[in-house]
């Protein structure tokens, strides 16, 4: 049975237990570090999360995403630093006193349980009553599109399947914070997105604060209230999908969320950016004094095309790629400078070949500094 299956024949209104609704705790992380011999894998971490929020950790392998959370899990103990759940300092506490769930790539089922057996174990530790259980066990099943699965064992289920087994397990005792390491990463693409509506719907459903490691940038703008972006044990920024696009910090957010163009220039008395290739781009405000040397950045989907004339920069189109409604279109600027890209709607494709300008909002132009610090 395909997934796709199982979700369209859940048709069922959802039963939420009383307690299940905006159950989600505030969290803060304070200055946490930890060092692996000389070797620093996280370096004074600290963020304030809401309750309900929904919070990524994005960053290449080897950033620190999974330490940093396996010492909110309780997994990890940090050199120093602390860590507080609702108001309460959990730094010391051992990870099942901490109240969070977990769910990693690995499913870690139990193999010999039913879906049923495997979720209702958590409340059994617990020493809830036999109704209470089922009870709550049917809801969290249902909640999931898994009621139909109930008596199977994980071996009898897909790959996606299990995965909402191990959310369910991690759900079903309502913890106020949910802690997903690359939950999604062993499935294939379809699959992903799938499970990420269904993820975040039952976020929202239940107001929970989860916190989600992921390394693909386009899962993370689809799941979160806020990303932080992570470069080796720190993070870069921590800020809104929107305002890490609009307005990155720093040349590796800029190129990490959206594989921005970094355009060489020297800043011009008036702010503006004189480019290497020639041409003058306004910029957003910025605080680089006349004659700096900066990179102005763009994102491939803030540039258009005009008459050569009216461009801040011009070139010949070398590809024109059509994904849906949108092109991707690569430029090489005249002069020198490396290839310049846009993604623009499929209307206003240029051809291959044409000879072309570039236009931006200066609001979409951000500058850094030619060092990379940004600004
Ligand atoms: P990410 O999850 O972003 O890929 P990790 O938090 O797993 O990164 O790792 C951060 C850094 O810390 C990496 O360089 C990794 O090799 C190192 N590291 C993580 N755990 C250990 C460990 N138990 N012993 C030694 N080094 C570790
Ligand atoms: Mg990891």
């Amino acid at each position: 049975m395909s997934e796709l299956h199982v979700m369209s024949e859940r048709k069922s209104p959802l039963v939420l237990a009383p307690d299940g609704i905006g159950i989600g705790k505030s969290l803060s992380v304070t200055k946490v570090r930890k060092t692996y011999g000389t070797m620093t894998a996280v370096d004074e971490v600290s963020m304030e999360i809401g309750a309900g929020e929904f919070v990524t950790f994005l960053g290449s392998s080897g950033s620190g995403k999974t330490t940093t959370l396996m010492m909110i899990a309780g997994f990890v103990e940090p050199d120093s630093g602390s860590i507080v759940v609702g108001g309460r300092d959990v730094t010391r506490l051992a990870p099942q006193k901490r109240g969070l769930g977990f769910v990693f790539q690995q499913y870690l089922l139990f193999p010999h349980m039913t879906v049923s057996e495997n979720v209702a174990f958590p409340l059994e530790l617990r020493g809830l009553s036999k109704q209470d259980i089922r009870n709550r066990v049917g809801e969290t099943l249902e909640m999931a599109g898994l009621s139909r699965f109930a008596r199977r064992r994980p071996r009898e289920l897909s790959g996606g399947q299990q995965q909402r087994v191990a959310l369910c397990r991690a759900l079903v005792y309502r913890p106020p914070v949910i802690l997903m390491d690359e939950p999604l990463g062993a499935l294939d693409k379809k699959l992903r997105d799938q499970l990420q509506t269904e993820i975040k719907r039952i976020q929202r459903e239940l107001g929970l604060t989860v916190i989600y490691v992921t390394h693909d940038q386009e899962e993370a703008l689809v799941l979160s209230d806020r990303i932080a972006v992570m470069r080796d044990g720190r993070i870069d920024q921590f800020d809104t999908p929107q305002e890490l696009f609009e307005r990155p910090r720093t040349p590796f957010v800029a190129d990490f969320l959206g594989a921005a163009n970094f355009l060489p220039g020297t800043v011009e008395s008036d702010g503006a950016v004189r480019l290497d290739t020639g041409g003058v781009v306004r910029t957003r405000r910025h605080d680089h004094a006349a004659g700096a040397r900066v990179q102005a950045a763009v994102q491939p989907g803030r540039l258009a095309v005009c008459a050569p004339e009216d461009g801040f920069c011009t070139g010949i189109v070398e590809t024109v790629t059509y994904v849906g409604t949108l092109v991707r279109v690569t430029i090489r600027p005249d002069g020198a400078g490396s290839t310049i890209r846009l993604e623009i709607p499929a209307g206003r494709a240029p051809l291959m070949g044409d000879r072309v300008g570039l236009t931006a909002d200066p609001d979409d132009v951000s500058v850094f500094d030619a060092a990379g610090t940004g600004g």
